[in-house]
């Protein structure tokens, strides 16, 4: 397996095509993680959830650091955020936030899903972003893909912006 760096560019290309990826932030010395769906556009994640244990400690600690990654059978590309949490208040910057989410259908759902005691969904919104402050990305590729192999490794399972990123450490000249 070669490990490449990616560059800035080629990460936030990453997470436009990405949208699961896993929050982190932390309180005191605890860290906590959970998965959530996220919107990137520019130098920005937009997300949303329900009121709960990472919004309470994101409001304390607004540095967080988010995963995100692309799996394609043996090669994998992964890119790590460091950035600050900010809610989202005003009508617009909300209205954007939807706008960038609802790509992916049922875009509430995960989030708005957390229920209160006798089974009422609590839906209480909070649209936030991500400054992306800090970005680094890595891809993994197989040892057994040579400059010979150019025409036999174009994998179904990879989907064009990737193979585009993968050809530039395949195939050097070509970029
Ligand atoms: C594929 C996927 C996508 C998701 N997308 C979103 C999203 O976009 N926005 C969003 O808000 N949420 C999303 N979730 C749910 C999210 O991962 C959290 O479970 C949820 O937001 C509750 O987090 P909380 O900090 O408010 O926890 P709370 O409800 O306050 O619960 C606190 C405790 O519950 C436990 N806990 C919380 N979540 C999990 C978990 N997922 N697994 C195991 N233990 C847990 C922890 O021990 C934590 O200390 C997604 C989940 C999945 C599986």
């Amino acid at each position: 397996m070669l490990i490449h760096e990616l560059t800035r560019h080629e990460c936030l290309e990453v997470l436009a095509r990405t949208q699961l990826g896993r929050l982190a932030c932390a309180r005191g010395m605890q860290p906590y993680v959970v998965p959530i769906y996220f919107a990137c556009k520019e130098d920005w994640l937009y997300s949303f959830s329900v009121p709960g244990q990472k919004i309470d400690w994101m409001r304390a600690n607004p540095l967080v650091c988010v995963e995100a990654d692309q799996m394609r059978r043996e090669h994998w590309a992964t890119v790590v955020v460091f950035g600050r949490y900010e809610e989202l208040s005003a009508t617009s910057e909300r209205t954007f936030a939807v706008n960038q989410l609802q790509h992916r259908a049922m875009w509430w759902e995960p989030a708005g899903a957390k229920t209160i005691p006798d089974g009422t969904p609590a839906m209480v919104p909070v649209f936030y972003r991500i400054k992306i402050e800090q970005i680094t990305g890595r891809c993994g590729l197989s040892e057994q893909e040579t400059p010979d192999t150019k025409h036999a490794n174009a994998d179904p399972y990879e989907e064009g912006w990737m193979r585009n990123i993968f050809r530039r450490f395949r195939h050097p000249a070509e970029r």
